[in-house]
């Protein structure tokens, strides 16, 4: 029914097991891949032919593009669908893919270089008529990022060009702090991102982050999937997600929808993308990116609307049309996404790899348990600490938030320490269960 036949999952973890999920449910065949780190992982076990793909490191395995390309080739697939990180948003790679004659279940190389780099980005949805944060052009030398400083005020955001992830952004209170800040935040960027390009943001004070969740296929359709609210956040990093948005006027709702949906037209986008805003406490909303892939919460979405956003990537992946209308999507009820690291909150949030002895898992009705891990899986030091998402849906949001307190309780894991405890306690946070909180909200409670 997708048009596609072999694809190849050039990921890992939980979203390797989300995509082989899906491409069976499509009746489409699905390549895994793996390194040495993980032989025998539950997606490679779900799979129909895999291929190992190298070392441990990320950068000898699942970011080396030639090797991916080769192990596409070598399994004869006819698409290949990147997941999220690693090379999910590398332009070359999609380019690659297209030129190997392979379908890339994502936008066109073209579509991820305008949104990959954030300066550009920022242009690109100005002249798309898409309001942005107040902020600079790429910043190269002190004299002109000062100016530019002065011109929009502090506190502001140095924030690296091809950062993401949370990571390769700094905040400066006045000019002194910028002097310090700026060649050290080049220096990082060059180094974690290869490249040194940074620029200017206002920081917006009690903001909530807020995003749009778009499709695209290529008869003309770009459809927008409501938003979610994503502004539990540690370092930038979103923690917990929820949608629809809570306590969001349907008027703001809408102009953000259709603002996303006016970027991702502007661009030529294709297949699933997210265009993330932060929403000051006035509703007046400023896009800051646009992550051109699936993403990690995604799954709330899927919950409120009915849709199966990787369904969808695998019809558009193989030319189909979108299988709904703009007018069917509608948020029922309420749904909120737990991300479950193999972190010790106790411990500065430390990584904590080894073998998880014990994994009992949550169920019940609206509970959803994304994960690789199974009692006697060997959570790795060489990848991300995600193990597993808990995502829970109720009629509405008082309801879904109980259910994952309920969820919590019963899910156990033994061998690493992880992030569930610390999800039940902020669930029983006076502030959460009112409503929204800013995106520093958890950095502030962290800190008391
Ligand atoms: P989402 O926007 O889907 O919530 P995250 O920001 O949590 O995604 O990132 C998803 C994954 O991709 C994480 O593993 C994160 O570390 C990784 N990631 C995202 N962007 C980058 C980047 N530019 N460089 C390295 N890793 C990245
Ligand atoms: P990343 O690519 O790492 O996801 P983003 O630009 O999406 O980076 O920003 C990540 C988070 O940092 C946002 O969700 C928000 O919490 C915070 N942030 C980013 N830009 C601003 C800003 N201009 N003012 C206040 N907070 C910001
Ligand atoms: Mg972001």
């Amino acid at each position: 029914m997708s048009g596609l036949r072999r694809v190849l999952v050039a990921n890992r973890g939980e979203i390797a097991v989300r995509i082989v999920r899906a491409c069976h449910a499509a009746g489409v065949e699905a390549v895994a891949v793996h390194s040495d780190a993980d032989e025998g992982a539950r997606w490679v076990r779900m799979a129909d032919h895999v291929q190992h793909i190298g070392r441990s490191a990320a950068q000898k395995s699942y970011l080396d593009a030639e090797v991916l390309l080769k192990a596409a080739k070598e399994a004869e697939a006819d698409s290949v669908h990147p997941g999220y990180g690693f090379l999910s948003e590398n332009a070359d790679f999609a380019r690659g893919v297209r030129d190997a004659g392979l379908a890339f279940i994502g936008p066109p190389p073209e579509a991820i270089e305008l949104m990959g780099d954030k300066a550009t980005a920022r242009r690109t949805a100005q002249s798309a008529g898409v309001p942005v944060v107040p902020g600079s052009g790429p910043c190269t030398d002190q004299a002109q990022a000062e100016r530019a400083a002065a011109d929009l005020g502090y506190p502001l955001l140095v924030k690296a060009s091809a950062g993401g992830g949370g990571r390769g952004i700094r905040p400066v209170r006045d000019a002194a702090e910028l002097r310090e800040v700026l060649p050290a935040a080049q220096a990082e960027a060059q180094s974690a991102f290869g490249d040194s390009t940074v620029y200017l943001e206002r920081a917006i004070p009690q903001a909530r982050h807020v995003e749009v969740q778009v499709l695209a296929d290529d008869h003309g359709n770009v459809r927008h999937l409501l938003e979610r609210d994503c502004s539990v956040q540690r370092r930038r990093q979103k923690l917990i997600e929820e949608a629809p948005a809570p306590q969001l006027s349907d008027d703001a709702r809408r102009a953000i929808a259709e603002a996303a949906v006016r970027l991702a037209e502007h661009v030529g986008y294709r297949n699933a993308g997210t265009v993330e805003f932060l929403v000051d406490a006035d509703e007046n909303f400023y896009f800051i990116e646009m992550n051109t892939r699936i993403q990690v919460e995604h799954p709330i979405t899927e919950a409120i609307t009915g849709i199966d956003l990787v369904a969808e990537q695998l019809r558009i992946g193989g030319g189909a049309p979108l299988s709904f209308d703009q007018d069917s999507v509608r948020a029922r009820g309420a749904a909120v996404e737990l991300r479950i690291n193999a972190e010790d909150p106790q411990r500065g949030f430390a990584p904590t790899p080894g073998v998880v002895t014990e994994f009992e898992l949550p169920g019940g009705p609206g509970i959803r348990f994304d994960t690789w891990i199974g009692p006697g899986d060997r959570v790795s030091p060489f990848y991300d600490s995600l193990i597993a998402k808990l995502v829970c849906w109720g009629a509405d949001r008082e309801q879904a938030h109980d259910r994952a307190r309920q969820a919590l309780r019963e899910f156990r894991a033994e061998g690493i320490a992880t992030t569930a405890g610390l999800h039940e306690r902020l669930l029983a946070e006076p502030d959460l269960r009112r409503g929204p909180v800013h995106t520093t909200w958890l950095e502030h409670l962290l800190e008391e």
